[in-house]
């Protein structure tokens, strides 16, 4: 199905991950694609990827936390394909620590990419999506335009270490129910998706001497704890993504949609 043809879409931190599989899935439902990531390289594989399966896409690199940068990322992006009517926050990164052990640098970096980050695009998109939506409004036209975030289980679970991760994505759930409501008269629908255990680099086995990554054995107690019994693959997370920025979505705004085999109910 090409639900999406004509479409614009941005997505942040796209070079990997789920960003990547959320890029590629909107690009096969017909999107034109911005790839946005803080490394150029990665994204730039993304968009050939994209365009060597038939689709559109451009990148855009740069960092979401910079309020300056993301300004200048949408406004690329919209100015790319003459518009903007898909915006995916989807960037992150985790700086993990006991709260005792927890630096400010720890805590804000994280609060900074996540929540502020995806402040910083929705305010930079107003003019594209907001502003034109109301001119079409009063010209009598109806388009729906689509903002979906990425949060997390955890935001409703915690888990220990994530103090920073947690808080941030708790905030991002408050901020798209806020802007689901202050958006919804101009047709831009605003939602959630809340994967759980998802195979990318963020949740990789901790290997002897490694800084980051998850023990071995927390992975086998957290896929013990999943009914549909595996890990998420980032396609099922961009499945869901695809759902709420299709026109099958239309009437909803302000949810948050699981994407995690059961893990939390
Ligand atoms: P990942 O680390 O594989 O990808 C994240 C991408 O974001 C990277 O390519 C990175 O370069 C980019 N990025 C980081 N900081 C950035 C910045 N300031 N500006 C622009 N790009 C930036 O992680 P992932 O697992 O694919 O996670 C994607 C999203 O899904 C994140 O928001 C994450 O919190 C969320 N999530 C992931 C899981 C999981 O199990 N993997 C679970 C719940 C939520």
């Amino acid at each position: 199905m090409r639900d999406l043809e004509h479409r614009r879409a941005l997505v942040t931190g796209a070079g990997r991950g789920i960003g990547r599989a959320i890029a590629l899935r909107l690009a096969e439902g017909g999107a034109a694609v911005i790839v946005n990531d803080l490394e150029p390289d990665p994204a730039e594989g993304v968009a050939e990827q994209i365009r060597h399966d038939g689709g559109e896409a451009s990148v855009c690199a740069g960092d979401v936390s910079n309020p300056v940068e993301a300004g200048s990322i949408v406004r690329t992006a919209a100015e790319t394909y003459g518009g903007l009517d898909i915006l995916i926050n989807n960037a992150g990164n985790l700086r993990d620590a006991l709260i005792h052990k927890m630096d400010e640098p720890t805590w804000q970096s994280v609060l900074d990419v996540h929540l502020t980050g995806s402040f910083h695009m929705i305010r930079s998109s107003s003019p594209w999506m907001r502003d034109v939506a109301k001119r079409e409004l009063e010209a009598g036209e109806t388009h729906h335009r689509k903002i979906v975030s990425l949060t997390s289980v955890v935001a409703e679970t915690g888990n220990p270490g994530q103090a920073n991760y947690s808080s941030a994505k708790g905030g991002i759930i408050s901020l798209t129910k806020t802007m689901a409501r202050e958006w919804a008269r101009f047709r831009i629908n605003v939602n959630c998706v809340a994967p759980g255990f998802i195979k990318t680099r963020m949740t990789a086995e901790k290997e002897e001497g490694d800084a980051v990554g998850i023990p071995p054995e927390i992975i086998e107690k957290v896929l013990r704890g999943i009914p549909l019994g595996r890990q998420g693959d980032p396609e099922d997370v961009a499945q869901a993504v695809y759902f709420l920025c299709s026109p099958d979505s239309d009437y909803i705004t302000g949810i948050v949609l699981g994407v995690n085999g059961g893990l939390h109910m």
